[in-house]
């Protein structure tokens, strides 16, 4: 039994149930769970492995519940930066095609890492092309190599542009081909045992990008091995006006009529629906990804993120794909979602604990999770540590280190620790050379978006 100790943190918040914070404490672990919380003189001094936390404030590793890892190679491409979504989506769709396992590979090392880096632990992904050989394999083995908790949606789209659907016939698979290899995905790497590092998640990209019958058999899949189910919903208005065209329907309408809601459900965006669409949310449970910077960056609109949190729906944080972020941030994205919520709800629509909230604890709600999220003893050592006396936080942390993490300019923190495991320390990656990574992905993102 291995023993690590979180040792003299200026300030831990926990946010268990009590909303209990410590000045002047540690944290003990036992191999991959918290054993004990409190002041450092009540707690060992020495364990095999002892992190410095002084002038740190210690929180719960955020969990970030949308991306789309594979986009961290066309960021800021020329001709997407300031078009709505279908446009994005179909200037970025034959780029997409061209994706091949090793730029799989490199971009989901390099969302994992910056994830890590900016306090995330655990994170899903949902990919939904896979061309040229491209294996949801790749992105497990590399996020098992890495060290971060991974829910990994295998995502898919069916309905081409001959069949009406928005993608390109290149960028589409076979429903039977899509059904099977999910299936397969599931029984070769799903874990269902508390502090799993690899769920696998049943994800069909979206309305117009999939027939109602890949919708309805998904969920029969996934209710049949008890994983979750995830797509992206009501994110635009045009996608509204699309369902409304193509199956009569408002989009939660159509989530409906298809069996996609429920506690084993999560929509990322849900930025347009109704009042009775959000009491409707709310009583089944469904799970919503809040994505605040992709929101603002397509000019999507405000997600009505506290009246669905009031519904009983369940709401974390998503930096979604980092074409239409470009930034894997998430204390960035807890900022962006805090500020987003006071230009529609005024500045009492969301407080900095509103926002790590969602980050931490809504976000676990969301991946179906009561072992991440909180730091308590029992949860799993997810634990992060941001430094309190830099630049950026000055005359602001010294009065509250809770909320100077949200309000002041967020930089990356100073450990990430994910499932017992220093995976950041000092501010940088204990196992990637990130200076090579990056070397080798802006070769790979040049070769994809030129085609050459
Ligand atoms: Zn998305």
């Amino acid at each position: 039994m291995a023993t690590l100790l979180i040792r003299d943190a200026a300030h831990i918040e926990t946010f268990d149930d009590a909303g209990t914070s410590h000045a002047g404490a540690s944290i003990f672990v036992r191999d991959n769970a918290i054993e004990a919380i409190g002041p450092a003189n009540d707690l060992p001094r020495e364990a095999d492995r002892v992190v410095d936390a002084r002038g740190c404030i210690v929180i719960p590793g955020l969990v970030n519940t949308h991306h789309h890892f594979y986009q961290t190679l066309t960021r800021a491409v020329p001709g997407t930066q300031d078009v709505p979504l279908f446009d994005w989506l179909i200037a970025l769709y034959p780029i997409w095609a061209r994706l091949r396992p090793e730029a799989l590979r490199s971009a989901t090392a390099i969302a994992c890492a910056e994830l890590l880096l900016s306090g995330c632990t655990t994170s899903s992904d949902h990919t939904y092309v896979w061309p040229n050989g491209c294996r949801i394999d790749d992105q497990i083995e590399v996020a098992r190599e890495i060290g971060l908790r991974f829910h990994a949606a295998r995502g898919s789209m069916s309905v081409g542009r001959s069949q009406g659907g928005l993608p390109p016939d290149s960028c589409v698979e076979d429903e039977g081909a899509i059904v099977a290899d999910t299936q397969r995905a599931i029984e070769t790497f799903h874990e269902r045992e508390r502090f799993a590092m690899t769920r696998v998640v049943v994800a069909p990209c979206s309305p117009f990008s999939v027939s109602e019958d890949l919708m309805r058999e998904s969920i029969a899949l996934a209710r049949s091995y008890g994983v979750h189910a995830h797509t992206h919903l009501a994110e635009t208005l045009d996608e509204q006006r699309y369902c409304v065209e193509h199956y009569g329907c408002r989009p939660v309408e159509l989530a409906e009529r298809l069996g996609w809601l429920g506690d084993d459900v999560w929509h990322a965006h849900m930025v347009h629906p109704s009042a009775d669409e959000i009491r409707q949310l709310g009583a089944t449970r469904t799970g919503v990804a809040h994505c605040a910077s992709s929101n603002m960056r397509l000019g999507s609109g405000i997600a009505p993120v506290r009246a669905l949190t009031a519904a009983g729906a369940r709401v974390g944080l998503g930096v979604d794909g980092s074409a239409s972020n470009d930034a894997s941030h998430m204390l960035d994205e807890a900022r962006h979602a805090m500020l987003l919520a006071r230009i529609a709800g005024g500045p009492q629509a969301a407080t900095a604990r509103d926002a790590l909230r969602r980050a931490t604890r809504g976000g676990a709600a969301v991946l179906g999770r009561d072992d991440i999220g909180a730091l308590a003893p029992g949860m799993a050592a997810d634990i992060v540590g941001v430094r309190l006396d830099t630049l950026a936080m000055a005359g602001g942390a010294v009065h509250d280190p809770l909320a100077a993490l949200v309000f002041c300019r967020p930089g990356n923190v100073d450990f990430t620790i994910v499932n017992g495991v220093p995976l950041v320390e000092h501010g940088a990656s204990t196992r990637l050379d990130i200076e090579r990574l990056v070397a080798r992905h802006n070769v790979l993102a040049l070769e994809l978006v030129s085609g050459r």
